[in-house]
């Protein structure tokens, strides 16, 4: 890659488009409010590891230290469940309508502070801002009211059945939307009526910690909620503690069947949110702009760190020319680099170790014939980065077309007639999300009851809202997460 060079001044001194257009630098200046060391949240209370260890959270984009976090270890995680069981019987003893109150405040909180968390949430992960501040934190905040509005209308969520609340529930989250993904988890579940012991992703605890500030000042009874902090080993202890009373966990299809194996022979209630490799399916008749922008946002959103990213273009082969040429020409045009300038599209890869997957993949595909494609691009010299790529010559057997490569790197495979669209969108073990766009309803309608997925967008991708459930089929896990359904995953009919 080349290093950043400085156009000269003479060049830039007019307004000169294309090749010569420059942005200003615009970095976003709030406070993120990080403190030097963070504690394990257990009982309402910021507590000391048992385990004596900790660990540093660096920022991916400049590779320095951002804070201490502390190591949960077994003796912390029995004190978080011990703490939630405490918690358990006067807090689902609430009336839905007092439960709610405290959601309410805690969305409101979490609104007060949004730029706060999304300039916290940026460094700790690495993605761009201008996706923390208008999707990540609003997001979240809508998650909590959404349930808010519910925990007074849990008669509604199974008609004609009663519902209850399961007990402590443990949780276990990923890195790329680290407090979208936390309120995905907490909502629904204190709605509910349950308490919970959640552990976030080891290289992004931080926004996780800042939600516990909120929870103390929304006055949220203590030990209904804890955090513990740490890697693998301490998320394999929150997912098979004996007291879970259910457990739920996103992440990576390889460890959510570790877990599955863990809890086989238990009655422990599960659900799993695992990874996905989506097909976004372009036909002739599509809006190709449109399509384009909507190819961009599918792959390129969180630097393809996203479950249900479309990282399989499926292109009807009469536009493939023309949607290849359009996207090589808007891929030139997106920013890579500082994650907290305002101007920035993709951001810093979230850790090395995940560059280091992206590149393996990414050679593989190389080594077994496709064609790469990457446009000239300026990377910082220092953090975690990788330049926008795409793929064309994708067969179905290449790697690229069939692991998740959780990177901003996307495969072109093409196809003739609908059948085939549909074949080889479901040649995959994953069935999480899919695209399709076309400009005729009943191929929309065919498709999207033919295509083995959990959510379908139709000319759009990436469209989330919290009354609309999310989750997958087949390998990509099973429950829901928003919506009523998400409410009956963490209830006990009766
Ligand atoms: P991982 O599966 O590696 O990790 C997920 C979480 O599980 C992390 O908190 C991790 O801790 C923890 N963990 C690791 N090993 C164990 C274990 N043995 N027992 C219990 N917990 C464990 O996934 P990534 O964090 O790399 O996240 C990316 C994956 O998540 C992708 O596959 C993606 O598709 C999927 N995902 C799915 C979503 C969905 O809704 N379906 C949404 C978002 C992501 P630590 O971080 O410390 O290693």
């Amino acid at each position: 890659m080349a290093t950043r060079k400085k156009q000269p001044a003479a060049r830039r001194a007019g307004l000169i488009f294309g090749d010569l257009w420059e942005f200003d630098p615009a970095p976003e200046t709030a406070d993120p409010k990080l403190k030097a060391r963070y504690d394990l949240f257990i009982g309402g209370k910021f507590v000391r590891p048992r385990s004596g260890r900790t660990f540093d959270s660096i920022n991916p984009a400049n590779e320095r230290k951002l804070a201490e976090i502390a190591l949960a270890g077994a003796a912390d995680v029995n004190a978080a469940y011990a703490a939630g069981a405490k918690a358990f019987g006067p807090w689902s003893a609430l009336s839905g309508r007092e439960r709610g109150k405290y959601l309410f405040r805690i969305a409101r909180l979490l609104q007060d502070r949004a730029r706060e968390f999304a300039v916290a949430e940026t460094m700790d992960g690495g993605k761009p801002i201008k996706e923390s501040r208008d999707f990540d934190v609003p997001m979240a905040a809508a998650h909590f009211f959404y349930h808010a509005g519910w925990a007074d209308k849990l008669e509604y969520v199974a008609p004609g059945r009663s519902v209850a609340p399961l007990g402590v529930v443990g949780q276990v989250i990923p890195w790329n939307f680290p407090l979208l993904m936390l309120a995905w988890k907490l909502a629904p579940a204190l709605a509910m009526g349950n308490c919970v012991v959640l552990k976030p992703a080891e290289t992004t605890s931080i926004t996780a910690l800042k939600l516990a500030e909120i929870l103390q000042d929304a006055g949220l009874p203590d030990g209904v909620v804890n955090f513990v902090t740490g890697a693998g080993e301490t998320g394999a202890l929150v997912m098979g503690h004996p007291s879970a009373a259910k457990v739920a966990f996103t992440g990576s299809t390889e460890v959510g069947k570790a877990i599955m194996r863990q809890l086989a022979g238990t009655d422990r209630r599960m659900t799993m949110e695992l990874g996905g490799k989506a097909a976004n399916i372009v036909f002739d008749d599509a809006p190709i702009d449109q399509a384009v922008e909507g190819i961009v946002n599918g792959i390129f959103f969180n630097q393809g760190h996203v479950c249900c990213a479309g990282s399989r273009l499926l292109v009807h082969e009469p536009v493939a020319d023309q949607v290849i040429a359009k996207l090589k020409a808007r891929i030139r045009v997106l920013r890579v680099g500082d994650p907290l300038d305002k101007n920035t599209d993709l951001g810093a890869i979230n850790s090395a170790a995940q560059l280091a997957t992206i590149r393996r993949l990414v050679a593989a595909g190389v080594s077994e014939g496709a064609v790469k494609y990457q446009p000239p691009c300026i990377l910082p010299e220092k953090g975690f980065y990788f330049p926008p790529t795409l793929f064309t010559g994708v067969t179905q057997s290449h790697r690229i077309a069939r692991e998740e490569i959780f990177g901003p790197v996307l495969s072109i495979l093409t196809f003739r007639t609908v059948d085939e669209a549909v074949e080889k969108a479901n040649n995959t073990p994953y069935g999480l999300s899919a695209g399709v766009w076309t400009d005729k309803g009943s191929r929309i309608l065919r498709m999207s009851t033919e295509l083995k997925a959990g959510v379908v967008w139709a000319n759009t991708f990436n469209r989330f809202d919290p009354s609309s459930p999310f989750g997958g089929y087949k390998e990509s896990g099973f429950g829901r997460e928003g919506g009523r359904q998400g409410l009956l995953d963490y209830a006990k009919l009766t």
